[in-house]
């Protein structure tokens, strides 16, 4: 990997990949973890929430993975290297992105603890969509943090922006020059629509699909659904949006098997629990229980969807809804006073990437709040969260409904 001198060659290495993102006609974003010592590239990589199907022959671009932002990538990239390549601590990095991070890769850089150093504001979905630098979205502990470790290149003229921010990132109070800046700015603004609608539409409306659990056992999409989650279809609520004590067995069995003792569900909109995991925080503090759950479900279904069998693309697209059709359950709701909960909501964000059908209760509900939590400071929470999150997708927790379900898992605690 290269060594770099200056802001303006990291955002240029950035730039770089933000354009690779653009022609996979993905979010035109990129970054790079740099070494603040050494100004070496240690890893760059691109937004790849849309990708081709490789060796279909036909090119699906379905989202892949909402959740394969570049800077989340490059945190779980971190956790995967750091000990075969003796990476510094993350403190002593930097994540440089062309795009100021969403709110679910900004809590994933908090939780990591890198310094950041950002290119372009984005004012829908950025962590620092005022442009104040003072993260209103962040719970208030966390904040400092932010601001100790962020900063916001200066732009040259004729954009002419100051530095904003702590100098602690690589080439902290350094200046870029405009080109690179509009480069950066323009090529996300080209390519954000286009992709949020590719990912928000992307599936059957609930009285066009068909059940799953009519899926004979030889069928590769309720196999693959197997595979994913033995719980898969073997538990059904009469209704999707208030499940019962049906779900507390393979919400407990799955978080007694996960190394921090939390599981989230997707129900779909018969009732099926079609998918139900843990986390894996022992290799990755990010890959929490919601993280591995939407990711998994997408990518299997987007695996499903490019299927060479015709049959099975067809299958798939039948009968695995879209996660804004269906129901997300917490064992427990993320602890509001952590960045990994601005990750969470952010991440259910990006799983939606746009409007989700109104309903009572909300598709985002949790069993049981965390210790020394209300379920008002998780609403805070939530409703702090920058415009994309709560004019488009409207992220709105919720305790579900039955008591019974609630009784059952404190029971099984
Ligand atoms: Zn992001």
């Amino acid at each position: 990997m290269s060594t770099l001198n200056s802001a303006q060659e990291a955002v240029d290495t950035v730039a770089k990949q933000a354009i690779d993102a653009a022609l996979q006609q993905t979010f035109a974003v990129g970054g790079a973890i740099i070494n603040n010592a050494t100004g070496e590239v240690i890893a760059a990589l691109h937004n790849n929430v849309l990708m081709p199907f490789p060796g279909s022959g036909t090119t699906y671009f379905l989202p892949h993975d909402p959740t394969a932002h570049g800077e989340r990538q490059l945190v779980d990239w971190y956790y995967e290297n750091v000990a075969p390549l003796n990476l510094p601590p993350p403190n002593q990095l930097t994540v440089v992105t062309t795009l100021d991070p969403c709110a679910m890769c900004a809590g994933s850089l908090l939780t990591a603890g890198f310094n950041v150093a950002v290119s372009a504001i984005d004012d829908y979905a950025g962590i620092n969509y005022n442009s104040q630098f003072t993260f209103p979205s962040l719970p208030p502990q966390i904040r400092q943090q932010a601001q100790d470790t962020w900063g916001y290149y200066a732009i040259a003229a004729p954009v002419s922006r100051a530095y904003q921010g702590s100098t602690s990132p690589v080439f902290g109070g350094q200046t870029i020059d405009s080109a690179v800046y509009f480069l950066t700015s323009s090529i996300f603004s080209a390519s954000v629509n286009t992709v949020r609608e590719a990912s928000n539409n992307s599936g059957l409306p609930p009285d066009q699909l068909q059940n799953p659990a009519n899926l004979p056992a030889d069928s590769k999409v309720r196999q693959a659904l197997t595979a994913l989650s033995p719980f898969a279809l073997t538990v059904q609520s009469a209704n999707p949006r208030d499940p019962g004590a049906e779900l507390a067995p393979p919400l407990l069995q799955t978080a007694q098997h996960s190394p921090v003792f939390n599981s989230v569900a997707l129900i779909d909109p018969f009732g099926n629990l079609l998918v139900c995991l843990g986390g894996v925080e022992n290799q990755s503090p990010i890959r929490t229980a919601f993280m591995e759950t939407t990711r998994n479900y997408a990518v299997m279904r987007w695996t499903l969807m490019n299927d060479p069998d015709p049959t099975v693309r067809a299958q798939a697209e039948q009968y695995l809804t879209h996660p804004k059709y269906g129901t997300f359950v917490f064992l427990y709701a993320p602890d509001p006073t952590t960045p990994q909960a601005v990750m969470t909501f952010g991440a259910y964000g990006s799983t939606m990437e746009g409007p989700v059908p109104q309903s009572y209760p909300s598709n985002l509900q949790y069993v049981l709040l965390p210790g020394n939590t209300t379920a008002q400071a998780l609403s805070t929470l939530a409703q702090n969260l920058p415009p994309f999150y709560t004019q488009s997708v409207q992220v709105a927790p919720a305790q579900v409904l039955s008591q019974d379900l609630i009784n059952a898992v404190k029971n099984g605690v």
